[in-house]
């Protein structure tokens, strides 16, 4: 299923909104969570603390959405990323947390960097990752491969979790879409965000109750990606 031009340009507006609303309603909560934190200097109170941690919440939630929405806000210089490595340190994060999951790896080309927002990457490919170990409910694999080609270093992770029912495939990306009970909805949104502003592409093939694969392609080289002129290359397919 090719993703359309118009409903592409139509998830970039309701990011631009939601980043709106956020922006705005960010700037009264700051200042209602300055004064509950004077309110508790005096008092230490039990609801104040319980104020205070669910502001925090809510704060935190409008950032990850700015963060999202509005990158080229929260630009972090360019740098060599070996994609490779960073897979590396985040499938450790990970490590503890899987009795039931076995995840291979075949990383190729390791010498392979591409040039970037490190941190943006980093933030990526752990939700990825984060993701499939969340799609699988029992026992299974991930499998994560790192290749490049001449021009592009291509990142595959695959699960063999519960899969994505074709009519929930388009909405991925998507601001705040959820299938989850404590879910954000906002993973999937930071990922798309950072692999087009690096002139990335995005391929997900995915079949119910067998699992889904992630296939990322970041050109080595390329220009910074402006707002607005975004080039979006998203391709979904259904069958391997
Ligand atoms: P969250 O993980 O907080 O729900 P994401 O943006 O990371 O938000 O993902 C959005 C939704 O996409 C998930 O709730 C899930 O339904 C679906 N999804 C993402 N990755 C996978 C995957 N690997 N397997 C199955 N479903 C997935
Ligand atoms: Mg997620």
């Amino acid at each position: 299923e090719q993703r359309s031009d118009t409903h592409l340009s139509q998830l970039a507006s309701v990011g631009q909104i939601a980043a709106g609303i956020a922006h705005e309603v960010k700037n009264p909560l700051t200042a209602v969570k300055g004064f509950l934190q004077l309110l508790n200097q005096e008092e230490k109170n039990e609801y104040l603390n319980i104020a205070q941690s669910e502001l925090e919440n809510a704060l935190t939630t409008l950032n990850n959405l700015l963060q999202v929405s509005k990158p080229d806000l929260q630009e972090e210089e360019y740098q060599s990323i070996y994609l490779s490595e960073e897979l590396e340190a985040i499938l450790n994060l990970f490590q503890d947390k899987m009795y039931d999951i076995s995840i291979l790896t075949d990383f190729k080309d390791t010498d392979a960097m591409i040039y970037g927002m490190k941190n943006q990457f980093k933030k990526a490919f752990f939700n990825l990752i984060k993701n499939a170990i969340e799609s699988i409910p029992g026992k299974g694999t991930i499998k994560i491969t790192h290749t490049a080609s001449e021009n592009e270093v291509i990142v595959t992770i695959k699960d063999s979790g519960v899969g994505i029912p074709e009519d929930k495939l388009k909405l991925l990306g998507t601001p705040f879409f959820t299938t989850k009970e404590n879910g954000t909805g906002m993973g999937l949104t930071q990922v798309f965000s950072v692999i087009y502003q690096h002139g990335g592409r995005i391929n997900i093939v995915s079949k119910e109750n067998q699992g889904t694969t992630f296939t990322i392609k970041v050109p080595k080289e390329h220009r910074l990606q402006k707002r607005g002129v975004r080039k979006l290359n998203l391709k979904f397919s259904k069958n391997d």
